[in-house]
């Protein structure tokens, strides 16, 4: 067998002399192959692929896109509408007056805000706040659908209109849906109001705390 070998590697040395091939280099400093740092984030490739994002008009004014944060594992996950000016002005989603109101709601039923999921329909601010476009949701959703399919949380609570018709697909408005359990794809989905909804109006937290016990009852007794 080592014979084979020398025999044949002197078969490709002479080849190579014939080719006018006069020597070959061998260098003295070992080569050492670093281990490929693979990462383990289900979201790396999907946030590197939105980048430095210019798929709709939304990234002229917005300072940082913000994507979904939280635990890779949720059971629970939370879905807003776009971020505002605290989001926009920190890369993170509900980290303004809403988002600390988020916080409690999530503390409320006995988890902690880095054990669940909290992301947008929209990573960049529309301007004034307003409502994201159809065009613009379009655009930037179908990230969102792949957050949600690599992690497939037991729950989504959808916060407010713009989530709740757009994670669903339906025209119905939150009024009507909201202490309902949904389905998406066969996640359990509850609509629920929107924090900024309960800042203008605190009578309607008590909805909110309704609808947060039917999911902790659910993640309890799946
Ligand atoms: N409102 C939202 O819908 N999302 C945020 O991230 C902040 C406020």
């Amino acid at each position: 067998m080592a014979t084979e070998i020398v025999e044949q590697l002197r078969k490709q040395l002479e080849h190579l002399r014939e080719l006018g091939v006069e020597g070959i280099g061998v260098s003295k400093t070992p080569v050492v192959t670093q281990p490929q740092q693979v990462s383990t984030d289900p979201f790396e490739p999907i946030h590197r692929e939105i980048g430095d994002c210019t798929r709709c008009p939304l990234f002229e004014q917005r300072t940082h896109v913000v994507h979904t944060e939280g635990n890779r594992k949720a059971r629970l996950m939370f879905v807003g509408e776009a971020p505002g000016a605290d989001e926009d002005a920190q890369a993170r989603p509900f980290v303004g007056r809403a988002g600390q109101l988020l916080t409690k709601i999530i503390e409320a039923i006995g988890m902690k805000r880095e054990e669940v999921l909290i992301g947008n329909v929209n990573r960049c601010r529309p301007p004034g706040n307003r409502a994201p476009m159809p065009d613009e949701v379009a655009m930037c959703k179908p990230f969102l659908l792949r957050e949600i399919a690599a992690v497939q949380p037991e729950v989504i609570v959808v916060l407010g209109n713009t989530a709740t018709k757009n994670l669903l697909d339906t025209r119905e408005g939150i009024t009507r849906l909201r202490g309902n359990f949904q389905e998406y794809q066969g996640i359990t989905v509850m609509p629920t109001f929107h924090p900024a909804y309960l800042l203008r109006d605190p009578s309607k937290k008590r909805e909110t705390w309704e609808d947060m016990k039917k999911v902790r009852d659910y993640l309890d007794n799946p």
